[in-house]
């Protein structure tokens, strides 16, 4: 299997240089040259795997010239961690099926992909006798779930910046309570998006980037994307067996597209799904995108579910690379569009199979409240606000026919103060969470600026 890029500047690159190179060193994203397509057979023998058997399936149909028994060992090693033995079990409460994605460290979907893209970057790194310098901005889940993916590992190093006093109380301690000598977390005097224009400049600074060799965790990875396949087929299978149903809906909810995007090339692959329903909050570029035909860019307000508190979603060019029937030349032309107008519109052709793809429903701040309070009236399960707003739009577009598999996306213990307001009780906390007040911290706090980033990293990375 080769790799290239959605802007066609690079092309027939391997999984472990696709990995690597993280951005396409054109600009672009990396996708596969085909998508493996699996057949009826395929299906039925995935339902009867556990997790880690059924990644091992899903990966191999993507990872080229990988060493079966290597791959085996980085997916045993990092689906051990999670707490539960499933992994991402499927559970049936109030007319949905809850895919539950944070059974994690970090208590997030993103844990699924970045236990194992840790474990992979540092069996790369050793291979080719290399070192990383991994850095990122973070306005919370990320920064924990990239942290713990990483943390102890040989070969790696892990600047987090968070902007100082701006998380909520359990990201910042999520974070700063991993003490491991690998991980360096930086509070900066400034707001997320300060981090991220500093670490966009920091990559930009090509002699810097190779002298320290930089790498990325965020979700345009092509291995992220490639580990938040199996859940869809995971609970497919869960619920086929329980229901017979082939064909059903997933509904997630949405910031970077990421998470959404691995559902789609589940269906591409030949998962029966009916439709792929998008969830948004008040920052609804995807939902208007489904509903408008048109992708036009608004301003970011702050909302209750703040992980999909995005307007330009990274992972949304992987699509239009598939809806412009793989030519990356009319990806280049939209993106063009974009950059210059703040929209990319879409013809008729275009808009229906955008609608044979997709639902979607923006889910504002009131009805966020109100589904995680009758979710609990009626289950006694508390649902953290991202989930809700997938629950929402799944219960409100799928019509009840054919079973819905909403992905709960965090626990609601990360977020008590929506849950607070919802319900008037926090959420109980995981072990994992236990006494991490009491825990040892180490933060270094700097100034929101380049050099002051850049110095700080010369410094630990030599
Ligand atoms: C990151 C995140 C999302 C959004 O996922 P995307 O892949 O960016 O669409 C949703 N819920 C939670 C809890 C998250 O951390």
């Amino acid at each position: 299997m080769n790799y290239l890029s959605t802007r066609g500047g690079v092309r027939e690159i391997s999984f472990q240089d696709a990995v690597m190179m993280g951005l396409a060193d054109d600009g672009g994203l990396l996708l596969p040259s085909s998508i493996p397509s699996l057949n009826a057979g395929d299906l039925e023998s995935f339902e009867k795997l556990a997790y880690p058997e059924l990644a091992f399936q899903i990966f191999s149909r993507f990872t080229g010239q990988f060493p079966a028994a290597d791959l085996k060992d980085l997916i045993d090693r990092s689906y051990a961690n999670f707490s539960h033995p499933e992994v991402t079990p499927v559970s049936h409460q109030d007319g949905v099926y809850l895919l539950e994605l944070f059974h994690g460290p970090t208590l997030a979907f993103k844990d699924v992909a970045l236990q194992f893209l840790g474990n992979l970057f540092e069996h790369l790194l050793r291979k080719k006798g290399r070192e990383m310098n991994i850095i990122g901005a973070t306005s919370g889940d990320t920064g924990s779930a990239a942290i713990y993916g990483v943390q102890g590992k040989e070969k790696i190093r892990i600047f987090i910046l968070h902007p100082y006093g701006k998380i909520s109380p359990i990201q910042k301690l999520q974070m700063t309570t991993v003490t491991e000598p690998n991980v360096f977390n930086i509070a900066i005097r400034g707001n997320f998006d300060d981090g991220q224009r500093i670490v966009k400049e920091i990559f930009g600074d090509l002699d810097f980037k190779a002298r320290y060799s930089l790498g990325a965790v965020n979700s345009i990875n092509w291995a992220r994307v490639m580990a938040q396949i199996v859940y869809y087929f995971y609970a497919w299978g869960r619920v086929r067996r329980e229901t017979g149903c082939d064909s059903i809906y997933f509904s997630v909810p949405t910031g970077n597209f990421g998470d959404i995007f691995a559902g789609y090339m589940a269906k591409r692959m030949g998962l029966p799904v009916r439709r792929l329903i998008i969830g948004t909050n008040e920052n609804n570029i995807l939902s208007r995108f489904v509903n408008d035909g048109e992708y036009a860019i608004g301003s970011v307000v702050p909302t209750l579910s703040p992980s999909m508190d995005i307007q330009v979603a990274s992972n949304f060019e992987r699509y239009l690379y598939y809806l412009y029937q793989e030519d990356p030349n009319s990806v280049g032309r939209a993106l063009e569009e974009f950059g210059r107008t703040g929209k990319i519109r879409f013809d008729e052709e275009e808009r229906k199979t955008i609608r044979q793809d997709f639902l979607a429903q923006s889910v504002d701040r009131q009805m966020t409240l109100e589904t995680i309070r009758d979710f609990y009236s009626s289950t006694g399960t508390i649902l953290d606000p991202h989930t809700a707003v997938g629950v929402r739009a799944g219960k409100d577009l799928s019509g009840g026919e054919v079973p819905v598999v909403c992905l709960a996306t965090a626990h609601p213990a990360k977020f008590g103060d929506a849950v607070r307001e919802a319900i008037g009780k926090d959420p109980d906390r995981p072990a994992s969470l236990e006494g991490i007040e009491n825990r040892e911290r180490r933060c270094e706090v700097l100034d929101a600026s380049v050099s002051a980033i850049r110095e700080f990293i010369a410094r630990k990375a030599s």
